[in-house]
C-alpha cells in the first residue's frame, strides 16, 4: 500500500485540482472521533467530514444497518420499486421538522440538490421567478446553488453564466456593522428597485451560516423574515444542511427562533456518511411539483434511508441533542480562556452546540481579518494530531464540528492540542 506522500503524488496526477486537498493524510480507518492515516498517524476529528459524521465514524448501529441493507437488496430507485425505510424516514423527518402544518419529504442525494429541488418546489407552487439569498451564504456547487451562494472565490470564479432572477441582500452581522434593521431595509429596497415581492418565489437562509463563518441569524431576525414572507406569499426556505440533526443542540437550528419554515433542506448529518439529502416542506407546497419532477436515481436510496433511520435512533438513544450542548459548554470554556490570553488575536467566539467558531483578527479589530494566522494554524493542525476546518468570507474563521458522540477525554485532548497549536502559531 502507498504511504501519504505517494498517495498525494498519485492524487495530484489523477484527481482534478478543483478537488484540492486540505490534509494529505490518507485515511486508513476511523472510529468515532479518531482517524488513523496510512502512515499510522492518529488525528482527532474536529471536522466530522464537514458536519456529516454527527454520530461518529463507523458507529456500530450504522455499520449494521447499512450492511444488512446491502445484503437484502442494493438499489431499486425509490421511484421504481419503493421500500419501507424511505416511507418510515419521511414519516419521521416530517414529524421532526418544526411546526404543526402537515409536511411531506422528497429525497435526493447531496445538499446542493436539496436546495435545487427546494427552489423548484417554491417556483412550482408560487408560479414566480425570483429567489432571494444572503451575502456570505453557501448553498452548493451546482449552477443554481452557485448563483445563490454569496461568496465568489473559489465557488463561482470562471463558472458563469448563472441563472437569472437571483438576488442577494446583507446578512446581519452586528460585529461587522450590519444591523438587522439594515438587512431588513435592504430587503424593502430590493422590493422597490429590483423585483416586486409578487414576483419572488422564495427566500433562502441558513439559520446559522456554515461556510460563511458561523454567523447566527437571531430569533428576532428569522421571525421578521417569517412575517415578511407571509405578507408577500414568499416561500421561506431554511437551509439546515450543515446545522441540522442535533448539531446545534436542537434537532434543527431553526427551532431556536420558534418559527415554522415553509421548506427545509437537510443533508450531511442526516445519514452519517451515506449520501442523502431531503427537502421537507408543508404538504400543499411540496405537492405543487409534478409527478416525476423531483428526486433522482439515487435520491433516498435504500442504503441511505437505512443509515438515516439508524442515525435518528442513535441521536435519541445517546441523547446527542444534550450532548451537543455539553460540547458547546466545553468549547466556550476552553476557547474563552484562550481568548482572555490572546484578546488581540481572537476577535469572537460564537456558534451553537457542536458548531463553534473562533474569528482570528489583528489588533483585536473585527475589521482586520487575520488570514495568515488562520492559514498557519490549519497548515500545522495535522502535525498536532488534529483535523480542523476554516471558513468565513475572508477565510479567517476556524470552525469546530466534532462528532456529537465524541467522548469527554478525546474532546479535552483535542482542545488541549488546539490550544498548544494556537500558542505555537
Ligand atoms: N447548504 C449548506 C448550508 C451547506 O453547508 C452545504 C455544504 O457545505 C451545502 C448547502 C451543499 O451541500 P453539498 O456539498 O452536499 O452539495
Amino acid at each position: 500500500m502507498s504511504n501519504n506522500q505517494q498517495l498525494q503524488a498519485r492524487k495530484n496526477a489523477a484527481i482534478a485540482s478543483g478537488q484540492g486537498t486540505l490534509y494529505p493524510a490518507y485515511v486508513d480507518h476511523a472510529k468515532n472521533a479518531e482517524i488513523w492515516d496510512v502512515d499510522g498517524n492518529r488525528y482527532i476529528d474536529f471536522g466530522a467530514g464537514i458536519a456529516v459524521c454527527n454520530t461518529g465514524h463507523a458507529h456500530p448501529k450504522l455499520v449494521k444497518a447499512v450492511s444488512e441493507q446491502m445484503a437484502r437488496f442494493s438499489h431499486t430507485c425509490v421511484m421504481v420499486n419503493p421500500y419501507e425505510s424511505a416511507v418510515l424516514l419521511a414519516e419521521k423527518i416530517t414529524a421532526l421538522a418544526p411546526g404543526d402544518t402537515p409536511k411531506k419529504a422528497a429525497f435526493i442525494t447531496t445538499g446542493a440538490e436539496a436546495v435545487e429541488n427546494a427552489v423548484k418546489v417554491a417556483r412550482a407552487y408560487t408560479g414566480r421567478r425570483g429567489v432571494i439569498a444572503f451575502n456570505g451564504g453557501f448553498h452548493g456547487r451546482t449552477n443554481m446553488t452557485m448563483a445563490l451562494t454569496g461568496k465568489i472565490t473559489p465557488y463561482k470564479d470562471k463558472f458563469g453564466p448563472f441563472p437569472a432572477d437571483i438576488f442577494h441582500v446583507p446578512f446581519p452581522i452586528a460585529m461587522h456593522g450590519i444591523s438587522e434593521k439594515d438587512a431588513l431595509k435592504a430587503l424593502t429596497n430590493l422590493f422597490k428597485v429590483d423585483i416586486a415581492p409578487a414576483d419572488v418565489a422564495a427566500l433562502i437562509i441558513e439559520p446559522i451560516q456554515g461556510e460563511g463563518g458561523f454567523y447566527e441569524a437571531s430569533p428576532a431576525f428569522l421571525q421578521a423574515l417569517r412575517t415578511l414572507c407571509d405578507e408577500h406569499g414568499i416561500v421561506m426556505i431554511c437551509d439546515e444542511i450543515q446545522s441540522g440533526f442535533a448539531r446545534t443542540g436542537k434537532m434543527f437550528c431553526t427551532e431556536y427562533a420558534g418559527i415554522e419554515p415553509d421548506i427545509m433542506t437537510m443533508a450531511k448529518g442526516i445519514a452519517g456518511g451515506v449520501p442523502l439529502s431531503a427537502v421537507v416542506g408543508k404538504q400543499h407546497i411540496m405537492d405543487a411539483a409534478p409527478v416525476g419532477g423531483l428526486g433522482g436515481t439515487y435520491g433516498g436510496s435504500p442504503l441511505a434511508t437505512a443509515a438515516a433511520l439508524a442515525v435518528l435512533e442513535v441521536i435519541e438513544e445517546e441523547q446527542l441533542i444534550d450532548r451537543a450542548r455539553a460540547i458547546e459548554a466545553q468549547f466556550f470554556e476552553t476557547l474563552g480562556q484562550l481568548q482572555s490570553r490572546y484578546p488581540q488575536l481572537i476577535g469572537d467566539i460564537r456558534g451553537k452546540g457542536a458548531m463553534i467558531a473562533i474569528e482570528l483578527v489583528t489588533d483585536g479589530d473585527a475589521d482586520q481579518p487575520n488570514v495568515d494566522l488562520t492559514k498557519a494554524i490549519i497548515g500545522e493542525a495535522m502535525n498536532h494530531g488534529l483535523v480542523l476546518l476554516a471558513c468565513g468570507f475572508y477565510g479567517n474563521v476556524i470552525r469546530f464540528l466534532p462528532p456529537l458522540t465524541i467522548d469527554d477525554a478525546t474532546l479535552a485532548e483535542g482542545l488541549n492540542a488546539f490550544c498548544a497549536l494556537f500558542e505555537k502559531a
